[in-house]
């Protein structure tokens, strides 16, 4: 969450940094603002809202300057309003800073700093960082980045940050923990710093991801000189970026989520590219394969994460157990390193998280790797910090996702938990051949199923047209297909602002039939499989209290038609493999519904992408 884009050169800074700030809004757009390099002083905007807010406001102010720093907000400390919006800056206007994180002490380093007779603009826990790095300049004599690391060293919490200052202008100080930051090293000896490589990639392939608690000293023309936080300095390791213009764009949709649940044909396929070979019966997962006799012989298996990808964990807590009798422990990162767990060297945790940056699946790993478990990660976003933590993991190659709702994320990380699934049954040989072979057939062919889905976008349209003012919505399933039911509400209730819950379709009479009326559209999966006709008859039940029933039913399909208000059609696969067509007429239904009402389907209100608080 928040957004952070820096730029150091000889080019203007501003248009850098504007369109870096609206590429990485989907991690928050609760304000921005940015600081520019004026002539002994700095010019510093900030305005509520959007990006565009900002460019409306500086539109007849001075925006020159070849320095420069940028965020657009997710609020954790105070409002969002224009005062609390970053960069933040010292007293006397000579220090700006941009924040991602928490400082999670910044209410006794505020008393101290008060104490010392400072006083605070803002509500922020940034801007007490900022006094703080300004107190121990003033104080010590020190440089900009020396005064940096010595106030790092007094934080507990989590930063990624870029700080300038009017006295050393031409020179940024960047440092991280546990947010990420990336610098992107140009030809002319200028510098584009941001919180991933979308801001970058037009401007240079060349980046270094910054490692935990490493302080960034960036001076224009020269070269780039990192530190650890004990001042030993370190030797970046360049990377060639690999991501290109056009995944980060919309390419002719009408919203990046659109775009996004369209491309699931390929990106499902390009996750299983050279993984996977049906004809050949082989299924591998490079990073993993090595583990593969640890994760059978663990003692426990649990697999973590957060919001959708904790949904692909439940997908994959089926998929383990049933293809290759692993026993699996699903848990909320959040949950889990917080309960003391009971972890140790024979455990397996596998983490799950498209960013790769998640503040709360991060921790819980870090927890796991203390107390010696092998920890795994499942994770889009190459380079991430969960990659680079883990013991080993795997890729789900989606692409940039860009809508804050997850979608093709979500149908990658189960395709990677199918894969490794698989995998692990054969070597376990809990699967037989004829099974094994029929299930990567189907897995191989579910692109264009998927395709055949995605054909259903206007039934879905109309679906949505039905029910676009529902207050409330149930979401129903048995086995694999109940994380579905969970993640079509979720889907749901994040860009359309309607009250949805999924449940196990049996748990409906525990207590969620109270809530059936007339106005209460029902969505289930009633696909052909073991639990089939359980459904049907959890169908009845709503249909006896009248409410509405709008069924994912398998291709053919009579039985539910006959009693549903709505049937959808998905082509028939193996039950294991349902999970990734089922969850696509949801996809579809939410966005629709979010277009009628007229809610912001990119940026959904309160919420941002890639979660680096916790
Ligand atoms: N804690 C800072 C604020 O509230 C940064 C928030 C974040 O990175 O999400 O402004």
């Amino acid at each position: 969450m928040c957004g952070i884009v820096a730029y150091i050169g000889q080019k203007e800074a501003y248009p850098i940094i504007v369109k870096g700030l609206k590429r990485l809004e989907y991690r928050g757009y609760d304000s921005s603002g940015i600081a520019l390099q004026g002539n002994n002083s700095i010019n510093i905007y900030k305005k509520q809202g959007k990006v565009v807010n900002l460019e409306e406001f500086t539109e007849n102010l001075d925006r020159s300057g070849t320095v420069g720093i940028g965020h657009t907000r997710w609020a954790t400390h105070g409002e969002p309003n224009d005062v609390n919006a970053h960069p933040h800056y010292s007293e006397d206007k000579d220090l700006a800073i941009i924040h991602n994180g928490i400082i999670e002490n910044y209410d006794s380093l505020k008393h101290q700093l008060l104490s010392k007779g400072y006083t605070f603009r803002s509500e922020t826990d940034t801007e007490v960082l900022c006094y703080l790095i300004d107190d121990i300049r003033k104080n010590t004599g020190a440089k900009l980045g020396e005064s940096v690391r010595m106030a790092l060293q007094q934080v507990v919490g989590a930063y990624a940050i870029v700080i300038m200052s009017k006295d050393e202008p031409n020179k940024l100080i960047a440092a991280r923990k546990s947010s990420p930051l990336v610098v992107g090293i140009g030809k002319e000896g200028d510098f584009y710093l941001a919180s991933d490589a979308t801001p970058i990639i037009e401007y240079t392939k060349q980046v270094v991801y910054l490692a935990d608690e490493e302080i960034a000293v960036i001076k224009r023309g020269s070269e780039l000189k990192l530190y650890g936080i004990d001042d030993v300095e370190k030797t970046p390791y360049i990377q060639e970026l690999e991501l290109h213009l056009e995944a980060i764009e919309k390419g002719g949709y009408e919203h990046f989520m659109l775009k996004e649940i369209h491309e699931q044909p390929r990106s499902i396929e390009d996750c299983f590219r050279g993984r996977l070979n049906a004809s050949e019966g082989r299924v591998s997962l490079g990073g993993i394969k090595e583990y593969e006799e640890k994760i059978i012989n663990a003692n426990r298996v649990i697999m973590i994460a957060c919001g959708t990808s904790w949904h692909a964990c439940l997908v994959g807590e089926y998929l383990f157990e049933d293809l290759a009798r692993i026993n699996v422990e699903v848990e909320y990162a959040s949950e889990f390193r917080y309960r003391n767990p009971i972890i140790g060297e024979n455990d397996i945790v596998i983490a799950i998280s498209q960013s790769g940056e998640t503040a709360d699946t991060l921790a819980a790993l870090e927890l796991a790797k203390s107390k010696g478990a092998t920890i795994l990660g499942i994770c889009n976003v190459v380079g991430s910090s969960i990659s680079r933590i883990t013991d080993a993991g795997s890729y789900t190659h989606a692409g940039p996702e860009i809508g804050v709702a997850s979608t093709k994320a979500f149908t990658a990380q189960v395709t990677v938990l199918t894969l490794m699934a698989l995998s692990l049954a054969k070597q376990k040989n809990a699967i037989n051949e004829s099974k094994y072979r029929a299930m990567l057939s189907g897995l191989e062919v579910i692109p264009q199923k998927v395709q055949q889905v995605l054909e259903k976008n206007s039934e879905m349209e109309f679906i949505a047209s039905q029910y676009q003012s529902a207050s409330n919505a149930l979401y129903l399933g048995r086995g694999s297909s109940f994380p579905v039911a969970l993640e079509g509400a979720l889907k749901l209730k994040e860009i359309s602002y309607i009250h949805a819950e999924g449940y196990p379709a049996a748990e409906m009479k525990h207590g969620p039939i109270a809530l059936i009326d007339e106005e209460m559209p029902v969505f289930v999966i009633a696909t052909k499989g073991t639990s089939y006709e359980k459904v049907v008859s959890n169908i009845q039940e709503v249909k006896a209290r009248k409410g509405k029933i709008i069924a994912i039913v398998t291709e053919g399909d009579t039985q539910v038609k006959e009693i549903a208000d709505h049937t959808v059609e998905i082509p028939e696969t193996d039950e294991h493999l349902v999970p990734l067509l089922a969850t696509i007429p949801f996809q579809l239904l939410s966005y629709h519904i979010a277009v009628m009402r007229e809610c912001n389907v990119d940026q959904p209100r309160n919420l941002a992408k890639s979660v680096t608080v916790e």
